[in-house]
């Protein structure tokens, strides 16, 4: 007997999520010092945590041997407060990448489709497959979300409806009147689901909360992973109506975010100043790279998120270059772009360091 005769066929089938690679192990397999080492690479914020959400960190870590509060009460009541929503209407995940697989496990299974953008987050793909449905692909268009060609995809099967925005890897977002537009002529029986991962980098983002309020399906994605400096704690949150937050809470774990992530997560809301300077300092990074990317007569895509996709030739080429001068950014073949690359916004050093490298590595 073997374990693949006895699994289930969607486990056979399911593509691998490929990682950026740590620094630890391309300073491993490539014989670098660690500390030279710069990852451009998973969007990670380059200013670290909040020395708020840390010292909250700490001080939660010498309660270690306690269960987490299963419920995210502090951590809900805080988003709530800063929302104006109801506590009821949180669901808070093991990143926002479980949000997604807790959506797949309430709403999908065989014989339904799931629509998303393509190229857009490969998550959402993951997870539809897993449950055994089908991904509907619509590509983008002019680099954002085609939203007729979305709404055109929808059948009597269609669940879920993902729009990214700001979109990974393009980095660029439909406006906000076309998204609320969209979310309003959806059918009846579709959820849409706005993944916002990247939201609190826009200046101005797009408001969903009268829709929630109107009763329309709609739920939006939230992560600590990006702006908020907390990647490695794995915590993000789901809000929307208070009916969506009870099914999502019946799928997931008891104990699905740790209480390290909460205390982090709670203090790291308190930090207004220091999300407002990280806004800031990705924006003045992102014309750095913008321009430096120009000036090197490479196509870049115009990005209002904290990465840049860039025209490089031959993506997999100048990664493995970079990666070799310890330099790790995104090769991005396996979203469609073999010719591309993606560089998260470093600090002003990471993105200075990085366009001094490129030219050898395009030669
Ligand atoms: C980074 C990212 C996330 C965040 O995932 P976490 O599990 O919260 O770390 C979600 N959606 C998109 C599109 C992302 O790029």
């Amino acid at each position: 007997m073997t374990y693949a005769k006895l699994a289930k066929p969607s486990v056979l089938t399911q593509p691998v999520y490929e990682p950026g690679k740590p620094i630890e192990y391309v300073a491993r397999e490539l014989g670098l010092d660690p500390a030279g080492i710069i990852k451009l690479a998973s969007n990670e914020n380059p200013f670290g945590p909040s020395p708020l959400a840390v010292a909250a960190a700490k001080r939660a870590l010498d309660q270690g041997e306690l269960y987490p509060d299963g419920g995210c009460f502090e951590l809900r009541q805080k988003l709530a407060a800063k929302w104006g929503l109801g506590a009821d209407q949180f669901v808070i995940g093991n990143g926002s990448n479980e949000l997604i697989e807790l959506l797949a496990h309430a709403f999908v299974g065989q014989g339904d489709e799931v629509v998303m953008g393509a190229p857009a987050f490969v998550v959402y793909k993951l997870a539809t497959l897993l449950f055994g449905a089908k991904p509907v692909e619509v590509p983008l268009r002019n680099w954002v979300h085609d939203l007729p060609a979305m709404a055109a995809a929808v059948t009597p099967r269609t669940k879920l409806v993902y729009v990214c925005a700001p979109n990974n890897p393009t980095g660029t977002t439909n406006s906000p009147a076309e998204l609320i537009a969209f979310v309003r002529a959806l059918p009846a029986h579709v959820i849409a689901v706005i993944d916002e991962a990247y939201a609190e980098y826009l200046e101005t983002a797009p408001d969903f909360r009268p829709l929630i309020a109107e009763g329309r399906l709609v739920v939006c994605l939230r992560t600590f992973s990006k702006i908020y400096g907390l990647a490695s704690l794995r915590v993000g949150y789901a809000y929307g109506s208070a009916e969506l937050c009870g099914l999502l809470n019946r799928v997931r774990q008891p104990f699905n975010v740790n209480a390290i992530a909460q205390a982090a997560a709670v203090a790291a809301l308190d930090d207004h100043a220091f999300a407002a300077k990280c806004a800031r300092d990705n924006r003045a990074g992102l014309r750095q790279l913008e321009d430096g990317c120009r000036r090197l007569g490479l196509e870049v895509v115009p990005s209002v998120a904290n990465f840049l996709l860039v025209r490089v030739g031959h993506g997999a080429k100048v990664f493995n270059y970079l990666q070799a001068r310890g330099v790790i950014v995104r090769p991005v073949a396996s979203y469609g772009l073999p010719e591309w690359i993606r560089i998260t916004v470093g600090t002003a050093a990471q993105n200075e360091r990085l366009l001094a490298e490129l030219p050898a590595a395009l030669r």
